[in-house]
């Protein structure tokens, strides 16, 4: 049985992000960018399944600059087989990543998809969906634990009402949320050894993808400034200053 795990290269979750002076988006220069936090427990997982002998192979791929090799790389360390950039100079929208995951998905003939539920940086929860949607299988996101169990994946879902657990028949498309696993730290040993693992270069033409989108990105503005908070003394200065400063009782 083969994963595919999709991976996405964005801003380290750390970093404070600091918006073109031009508004025509993020600055990304001199800024540490890693594997999308999601993308992460994705591959953790795929790795697990392997490590429980239900995977045989976990491939990562990645849709992105020549740069994302270093998040392929790093994903590699962490356990998986083998990568496959995308390479684009353009920005990836989730219908066209979704499209090209779709092709690189019915290429290798990988039985179980994952990806994050959403990417930290656009922040559109979207891609899973969307391939789900174009490849006709089912679909368990933001899932909280999995299990394969002949021949079918069985997804516990974060629902609002608390937990649901779903039956997929292979292949199917599973996104990741936060409490699936906790990811492991690449040891150096394997971060050497990642190092010589195979990474395959693509193009988004090679799965018949223009990245040429509907959208277009009008101006990004950092969020307003808040003004710092108080400590106030007593629960009659808090009730006070709500009533006769916030206006909110
Ligand atoms: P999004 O729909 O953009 O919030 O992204 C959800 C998930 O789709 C991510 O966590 C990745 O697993 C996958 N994904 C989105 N963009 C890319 C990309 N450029 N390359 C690889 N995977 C991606």
């Amino acid at each position: 049985m083969k994963a595919l795990v999709a991976i996405k290269r964005v801003i380290d979750y750390n970093v404070k992000v600091r918006v073109k002076a031009d508004h025509s988006g993020v600055d990304l220069s001199n800024t540490k960018m890693s594997i999308n936090p999601f993308c992460e427990i994705a591959v953790e997982e795929a790795v697990r399944l392997k490590e429980a002998g239900v995977v045989d192979e976990v491939i990562v791929a990645s849709i992105g600059p020549k740069e994302a090799q270093e998040q392929i790389r790093a994903a590699l360390a962490l356990g998986a087989d083998r990568g496959i950039l995308v390479q684009t100079e353009d920005k990836a929208y989730p219908l066209q990543v979704a499209k090209i995951l779709k092709g690189i998905a019915e290429q290798e003939g990988a039985d179980i998809i994952l990806l994050g539920k959403i990417a930290i940086d656009d922040d559109n929860n979207q891609t899973g969906q969307m391939l789900a949607a174009l490849m006709g299988v089912g679909q368990g996101t933001f899932a909280s634990k999995v299990e394969v169990v002949e021949g079918k994946a069985n997804v516990t879902r974060e629902v609002d009402g608390g937990l649901e657990t779903i039956a997929l028949p292979l292949p199917a498309i599973i996104t990741t949320d936060l409490r699936l696993n906790e990811p492991r730290y690449a040891k150096l040993p394997n971060i050497m050894k990642a190092k010589k693992k195979p990474l395959d270069e693509k193009t988004p033409a090679d799965f018949g993808v223009t990245m040429t989108s509907k959208q277009d990105v009008i101006k990004v503005t950092p969020p307003p400034e808040r003004s710092a908070g108080i400590k106030v003394a007593s629960v009659d200065e808090l009730i006070d200053k709500l009533k006769n400063e916030a206006h909110v009782i």
